[in-house]
């Protein structure tokens, strides 16, 4: 293994990282140290910061070392990013994808080199890629489109999806089906829009929901959103029509801006999902792996190529009744934050 980088005790930085999320430092035990490659889809949202600090601090707990990259939406950085770990010989890495078909060349590229490759929260597809740890992505969708459909159980829904580069996306969809295609057969629910929100982009998904208001003269009585980021930007359109708080909205990842709307009353709910137990969990696996050990899974998942060993966490649908037992208690938001505007 090739850890000469490291071996006097110099932080090995590279120029890919965009400055801030670079957190290489160096450990007591550098000489021997685990070194894990961790290549991030974006910074950009809310979620992924937490990701990265909770990772990063676990993982250094353990005597690791972590060099954390992100592409920032790009898959030719991700893919140079990656290629660049590999070249400095981490002992592991750690992958969010940002195209779920492109970086199977990722895995490709470090398994030639000896390297084992984690899916970090969404799956990297066609791929020999070793482990998958996520959330039950399919019963997330589930949870945003039973929430909606117990308020408004017949009427006119618009979809505003995920990235269709996302395997996520595609799980949140199909989980969101289980619960409305039932509704849609007995004719009680009419899918009026549907739309993939191109790279997540909530920019993409305002424009998106302006579409689909004024193709349906604003009549639109329950929107299915795959995220918080995606949901802030549907209220946003709403709030445009007067209609922010009458049209029920789901949302996911629980970050401050959506809580605070589920407070307000212009978000119905979002799904928290314990980010800290999936980052701790990646972190103690991918030291485990990379010292050789086995690891326990409790699924597997079909990326197209193979079965991939997995773990899959619970996420937890929150709405306003039960913030305080949820998010709050978990600490994941302090409570001042989250009734900050309520008050
Ligand atoms: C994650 C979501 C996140 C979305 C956008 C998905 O893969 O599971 O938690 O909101 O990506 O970053």
């Amino acid at each position: 293994m090739v850890l000469a980088a490291c071996g006097n005790g110099a932080t090995e930085s590279s120029s890919e990282s965009t400055g801030s999320e670079s957190t290489n430092k160096e450990t007591a035990s550098s000489d021997d140290g685990i070194v894990i490659g961790f290549s991030m889809d974006t910074l950009e949202e809310e979620r992924w910061q937490r990701d990265r600090d909770l990772f990063v601090a676990r993982a250094e707990a353990l005597g690791a070392t972590v060099n954390v990259q992100a592409a920032n939406g790009d898959d030719a950085k991700q893919l140079a990013q990656a290629e660049n770990l590999i070249s400095q010989g981490v002992d592991i890495i750690v992958v969010v994808p940002h195209d779920a078909e492109v970086t199977a060349s990722i895995v490709e590229k470090a398994h030639k080199e000896g390297i084992k490759v984690i899916s970090y929260d969404r799956l990297i597809k066609n791929s020999d890629v070793d482990l998958y740890v996520s959330f039950d992505n399919e019963r997330v969708g589930e949870m945003q489109a039973k929430a909606i459909t117990e308020i408004v159980p017949s009427g006119k829904y618009a979809l505003i999806e995920g990235a269709d580069t996302d395997n996520n996306a595609h799980l949140f969809k199909k989980g969101q089906m289980n619960i409305l295609q039932p509704l849609i057969d007995s004719g009680d629910i009419e899918i009026v829009y549907d739309q993939w929100t191109d790279e997540w982009d909530p920019a993409n998904a305002l424009a998106n929901m302006e579409n689909a208001l004024t193709a349906n003269n604003n009549e639109i009585d329950a929107v299915v959103a795959a995220n918080d980021g995606t949901a802030g930007a549907v209220i946003q359109a709403l709030a445009a029509q007067s209609l922010a708080g009458e049209v029920p909205v789901s949302g996911q990842d629980a970050e401050l801006a959506g809580v605070q709307r589920i407070v307000e009353g212009t978000q119905t709910m979002t799904v928290y999902k314990p980010i800290k137990l999936l980052a701790e969990t990646i972190a103690e696996q991918a030291v485990a792996m990379a010292e050789g050990n086995e690891v326990e899974t409790n699924s597997t998942v079909n990326n197209g190529k193979i079965d991939v060993p997995s773990i899959l966490l619970d996420p937890i649908s929150v709405n306003k009744d039960n913030i305080d037992d949820t998010i709050i208690a978990d600490e994941f938001h302090s409570k001042d934050d989250v009734y900050k505007y309520s008050k």
